[in-house]
């Protein structure tokens, strides 16, 4: 039965006057990858597959969501192509009026044989996230030989034509900075806009330090040495990446987390696969929402709920992390076997 549509919703702001507009959703914390900037252990602690919320109480935290103003949802993970009956979720999703854009961030290693029914079910953007064309590079960044099966992946989903489809990379200081020209030429190839990303300090990069992380402003001094002056975009919004533009037009965009913060617009929370809702990829605590989905509470709980976690929210870590002149790991390894919902692939990217 789908859920009502209220006549009007109530939007809300936090402390800083930040809407709420964005949700990402992380449908599962498992991933077939093992990314040395995500999940570089040997071990992990896994959420317990009973605390995992099914499909109908995903719609109804969604749903209880867009009351409050969010039109944008992403699902991510972990990898989400690794859930079970993920076209089926998107179709559940997609189907709630006040989801106006629905998007996927995936590795793309299974994409080749989910983006035809994620397009059908309703999905409309994908983000693919690739750091190297180099398969040897991929294997010893991934521990997983997948490289080929993420470029069929990306090809498929180029193919079937999604509204928007995007490629991330993790750029790491002498890794795959010298392939910024080759992925930004691969993304033209395919169709692609490419967001190079800055090495972040999120919960699970326990390899983390500075000297890895390749600045927004060597990445565009390294863009510029091969095709000249480039053009940047003037407004980005909410939207976490700076767009610029190539001589020739082509796009691309650059998230400059760790050296030019942007929490002042910061319109973004994270839901994690067992329910717990954060209000920053740095939040030491989230609110755990599982317990009134399962006690079947109603849509006007759930929003009160929400609308008063985010109304005292005052979240600006990535600048205030940025102002810290000895950061290193956000977490010790411990402390992310303690609890699995500090990592960023619990948490969900
Ligand atoms: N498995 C999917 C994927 O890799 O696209 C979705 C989950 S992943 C956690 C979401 C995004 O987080 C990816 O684009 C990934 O590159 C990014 N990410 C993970 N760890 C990061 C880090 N330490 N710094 C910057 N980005 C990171
Ligand atoms: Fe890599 Fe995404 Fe898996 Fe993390 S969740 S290890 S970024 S593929």
């Amino acid at each position: 039965m789908p859920l009502e549509t209220p006549a009007k919703t109530e939007l809300v702001r936090d402390l800083l006057g930040r809407p709420l507009a964005s949700l990402r959703v992380s449908v599962i914390d498992r991933c077939d990858l093992r990314c040395q900037y995500c999940m570089p252990e040997e071990h992990y602690t896994w959420l317990p597959s009973k605390d995992i919320l099914n499909a109908s109480e995903l719609e109804r935290a969604v749903d209880a969501f867009c009351q409050v103003g969010v039109r944008s949802v992403r699902l991510t993970g972990g990898e989400p192509l690794l859930r079970a009956k993920l076209p089926a979720l998107v179709a559940r999703l997609a189907a709630l009026p006040l989801v106006e854009d629905l998007a996927m961030t995936t590795n793309a290693t299974q994409l080749a044989r989910w983006a035809g029914p994620l397009r059908a079910a309703g999905l409309q953007r994908i983000t693919v996230s690739l750091d190297s064309l180099d398969s040897a590079r991929f294997a010893a960044l991934t521990r997983r030989n997948a490289h080929a099966k993420a470029l069929e992946g990306i090809r498929a989903a180029a193919a079937i034509g999604f509204d928007a489809l995007k490629l991330n990379v993790v750029v790491m200081r002498d890794f795959n900075d010298d392939e910024l020209v080759a992925l930004l030429e691969f993304g033209r190839e395919v169709g692609a806009e490419v967001r190079f990303i800055e090495y972040m300090d999120v919960g699970g990069a326990t390899q983390w330090s500075r000297q890895k992380v390749v600045s927004q402003a060597e990445m565009l001094a390294r863009l510029t040495a091969h095709y000249g002056p480039l053009e940047r975009e003037a407004e980005r919004g909410s939207a976490p990446a700076a767009r610029f533009r190539l001589g020739d037009g082509t796009r691309f965009g650059m998230v400059a987390s760790v050296t030019e913060p942007f929490c002042g617009a910061c319109d973004r929370s994270r839901l994690t696969a067992d329910g717990l809702w954060y209000t920053c990829l740095y939040a030491q605590q989230g609110t755990d929402l599982k317990p009134l989905l399962r006690a079947g509470a109603d849509r006007e709980r759930l929003v009160r709920r929400i609308r008063a976690g985010w109304a005292g929210r005052t979240d600006q870590s990535a600048e205030e992390r940025s102002r810290d002149p000895q950061r290193g790991a956000l977490y010790p390894v411990e402390a992310l076997q303690a609890d699995p919902h500090r990592e960023m692939h619990t948490r969900g990217g």
